[in-house]
C-alpha cells in the first residue's frame, strides 16, 4: 500500500499516519519530521530549510523532492509506505509521479481552519523522536513526558498562531489545488477530521478497505 495522507497543518496526519503505520506495517515518511531533524542537526540541507519553517513558509520543491527520493529509495519502503505531509505543491506531485512512484490512495482530513487554529495551539512534540501529542486529545502518560522516550515535550516554534495563520494561507493557495489533481486521477478519498482520534482512525482505515 502506497499512500498519500493530506490535509491542513493540524488536520491531524501525523497522528493517522502512526496509527496506519502501526496497522499496516508499513513505515511513515513525514517530510516536517526529517526537517526538523536536519534543523537539529545543523546539516547544511536543515541551514537552508530554516527560515522557510520558522516563517511557516514552505521549503522550496528541489529540497523536498531530493529528500523523498533518498528516502524511498531505502529497503523498507519496498512494501509501501504513508507519505504524510508530501506532495505539498503541484510541482512536488509530478516529480513523485516522474519518479515512478504508483500512489494507490490519497486520503484528505478534512478539518475546517478554526477547528485547526484551536487544534494547533494544544499541540505538543518530542524534540527527540517526533512523537506528537495534544494537551486535551492526546495526552501523554505523564505529562510534558514522550511516552515513547522519556524526553521532555515541547511546542513547535511554527505552532505559534501568527504563523499558524500564514500556514493555513499557504495551504489554501499552494496545497489545496492537489486535491483535483488526485480527484481527476482517481485516488482521492475525503475524510471529514472528527474530534476523537479513533473515531478519525476509524474513518481512514474504512477509506482503505473499499
Ligand atoms: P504540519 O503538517 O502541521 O504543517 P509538518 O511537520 O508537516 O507540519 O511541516 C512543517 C513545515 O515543514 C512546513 O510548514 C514547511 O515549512 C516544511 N515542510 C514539510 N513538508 C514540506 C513539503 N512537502 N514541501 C515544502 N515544505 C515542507
Ligand atoms: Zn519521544
Amino acid at each position: 500500500m502506497r499512500l498519500i495522507l493530506m490535509g491542513a497543518p493540524g488536520a491531524g496526519k501525523g497522528t493517522q499516519a502512526e496509527i496506519i503505520s502501526e496497522t499496516l506495517r508499513i513505515p511513515t515518511i513525514s517530510t516536517g519530521n526529517i526537517i526538523r531533524e536536519a534543523l537539529k542537526s545543523g546539516s547544511a540541507m536543515g541551514r537552508k530549510a530554516k527560515q522557510y519553517m520558522v516563517d511557516g513558509r514552505l521549503v522550496p520543491d528541489d529540497i523536498v523532492i531530493g529528500i523523498i527520493r533518498d528516502r524511498l529509495a531505502q529497503p523498507d519502503c519496498a512494501n509501501g509506505f504513508i507519505l504524510d505531509g508530501f506532495p505539498r505543491t503541484i510541482p512536488q506531485a509530478e516529480a513523485l509521479d516522474r519518479m515512478g512512484v504508483d500512489i494507490d490512495r490519497v486520503i484528505d482530513i478534512e478539518v475546517d481552519d478554526e477547528t485547526i487554529a484551536r487544534r494547533v495551539s494544544g499541540r505538543r512534540i518530542c524534540p527527540s523522536c517526533g512523537a506528537s501529542y495534544h494537551v486535551d486529545y492526546k495526552r501523554p502518560t505523564v505529562e510534558d513526558i514522550c511516552d515513547r522516550c522519556g524526553d521532555t515535550l515541547v511546542q513547535r516554534p511554527d505552532d505559534h498562531p501568527d504563523t499558524v495563520r500564514e500556514r493555513l494561507r499557504v495551504y489554501h493557495e499552494q496545497t489545496e489545488p492537489l486535491k483535483s489533481y488526485y480527484v481527476a486521477a482517481g485516488k482521492l478519498y475525503a475524510v471529514e477530521g472528527q474530534e476523537e482520534i479513533s473515531d478519525t482512525s476509524r474513518l481512514v482505515l474504512a477509506a482503505l478497505e473499499n
